[in-house]
C-alpha cells in the first residue's frame, strides 16, 4: 500500500509553526513512501492580511535541500497551496512555471475580498446565498487557472458560519446541485483534479472535504483524479483517518489515488 499524504504544512504558511525537519522524521516513522509540502500562497488574502505571502525562492531552496537530505529515506515532494481569486489570474504566472513545483493545489478560501472562515462574510448574507456565492466563485475562478493540478478542499465552507446559522454544517446540496455538478464537469475537461482532505473530520464534521456526497457525484460524472491529503498544520495530524478516506473512496468505486510529480499525475492503488 502506497503511503502519501499531499497536503501538509510548515512553518513556511503564517498559520503553521511547524519545522520541516519534524514533517519529514514524523512521515518516516509513520513509514511513508512520499510527502508533498503545500504551504499557503495568498498575494490579496482578506483584510489585508499578509501571512500567506509566501517567499518562493527561499521557499523552493529550502525544500530542495531538505529532499537532498531525506534522499534516502523518503521522498519530498515540492507543492504549493494557491490562494484562488479572479484578481490574482496573472499574479501566480511565477509559480505555474517554476520547474522544481511537483504539485499545485487551488483553493478558495476568500470569496469577493471576504474571507468564508470570518464574520463579515455570513453576517451579510444568508446561509444558502452564502453558499450559492462560494460555489459560483469556485466556478468562475477554476475557468481562470487551467494549470492547478487539483481544487482544494471543496466544499469546507461548512465548518464556517456558526455565529449566524445553527445548522451552518449543512449546507443545501439540492439546491445548489447544478453548480456543483458544472464545477465537477469543468475540472474533468481540464484534467485537474480533487482532492480529499481529511481535516473536516479534525474540525468535527462528519464527512472529508469534498463531503461522500460531492465524492460520489465526481465519480458518476467521470472524475478519476484525486489525491489524498491531510491538510496538517502540524507534525502530528500528517496522513490522519487515512484509513478511513481509502475505504471511504473504496466503497465509491474508486480503485486509484493520485500523486504528482513535476506536476504530471501518478495513480497507486488504494
Ligand atoms: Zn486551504
Ligand atoms: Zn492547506
Amino acid at each position: 500500500m502506497y503511503k502519501a499524504d499531499s497536503h501538509v504544512h510548515s512553518n513556511f504558511s503564517g498559520d503553521s509553526v511547524e519545522r520541516l525537519e519534524n514533517i519529514a522524521e514524523r512521515a518516516i516513522e509513520l513509514g511513508m513512501d512520499e510527502i508533498t509540502i503545500t504551504d499557503h500562497l495568498d498575494l490579496d488574502y482578506a483584510d489585508g492580511i499578509k501571512i500567506f505571502e509566501l517567499d518562493v525562492p527561499k521557499y523552493i531552496e529550502t525544500l530542495k535541500k531538505l529532499k537532498e537530505t531525506y534522499r534516502d529515506r523518503i521522498k519530498i515532494k515540492i507543492g504549493v497551496e494557491l490562494g484562488l481569486q479572479p484578481q490574482l489570474v496573472r499574479k501566480y504566472d511565477g509559480i505555474f512555471n517554476c520547474e522544481d513545483i511537483d504539485f499545485i493545489i487551488g483553493s478558495f478560501h476568500c470569496i469577493k475580498g471576504m474571507n468564508v472562515a470570518g464574520r463579515k462574510f455570513f453576517e451579510k448574507y444568508s446561509k444558502d446565498e452564502a453558499h450559492r456565492m462560494y460555489f459560483e466563485e469556485i466556478l468562475e475562478t477554476i475557468k481562470l487557472f487551467p494549470r492547478i493540478n487539483v481544487c482544494g478542499h471543496l466544499d469546507f465552507i461548512n465548518r464556517y458560519g456558526k455565529a449566524f446559522h445553527n445548522d451552518y454544517r449543512e449546507i443545501n446540496f439540492e439546491l445548489h446541485k447544478e453548480i456543483i455538478d458544472q464545477i465537477f464537469i469543468k475540472l474533468i475537461k481540464k484534467n485537474i483534479g480533487i482532492e480529499l482532505n481529511t481535516s473536516g473530520l479534525r474540525y468535527g464534521l462528519k464527512d472529508f472535504h469534498p463531503c461522500r456526497r460531492n465524492l460520489e457525484r465526481y465519480k458518476e460524472l467521470g472524475g478519476k483524479i484525486i489525491t489524498m491529503g491531510s491538510d496538517a498544520h502540524k507534525a502530528s495530524d500528517i496522513m490522519k483517518d487515512f484509513d478511513k478516506a481509502r475505504e471511504e473512496l473504496k466503497e465509491i468505486g474508486f480503485e486509484k489515488f493520485c500523486t504528482f510529480e513535476k506536476r504530471k499525475v501518478e495513480y497507486r492503488d488504494l
